[in-house]
């Protein structure tokens, strides 16, 4: 059984944000790590400096609910499958387009303060 497009994304390497955005990459999910808290939300990576590598941009992020730092950030896997069905028709378990409740931190809601 061939490989799905999204074997290559399963593990996230540091790629910069000048290069998530030539893959046509401009959101990633990210995720609270704090016990109790699990916040999550998809953040658009526009944001940050083009030469910023994804595994530094836990350091610039705090949880917008508990305030816990260096969430856990992931590739953002929704936005994949959906560009992925969008261009190739491919579609496996949850492919398909975004659904209504997708929203994208700095994009379409506020994007939180930084409290340094
Ligand atoms: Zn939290």
């Amino acid at each position: 059984m061939p490989r799905g497009p999204h074997y290559d994304h399963e593990r996230a390497q540091a790629s910069t944000t000048a290069e998530l955005r030539a893959a046509g990459i401009t959101t990633m999910h990210v995720y609270c790590q704090r016990i109790g808290c699990g916040h999550e939300a998809v953040i658009a990576t526009d944001r940050f400096p083009d030469w910023l590598t994804t595994d530094q941009y836990a350091s610039r992020l705090r949880c917008s609910r508990c305030g816990a730092r260096r969430p856990e950030v992931r590739r953002d896997m929704l936005a994949h499958y959906a560009s992925a069905h969008a261009e190739t028709g491919w579609g496996m378990g949850s492919a398909g387009p975004l659904p209504a409740s997708y929203k994208v931190v700095g994009r379409d809601l506020p994007w939180p303060d930084r409290q340094e």
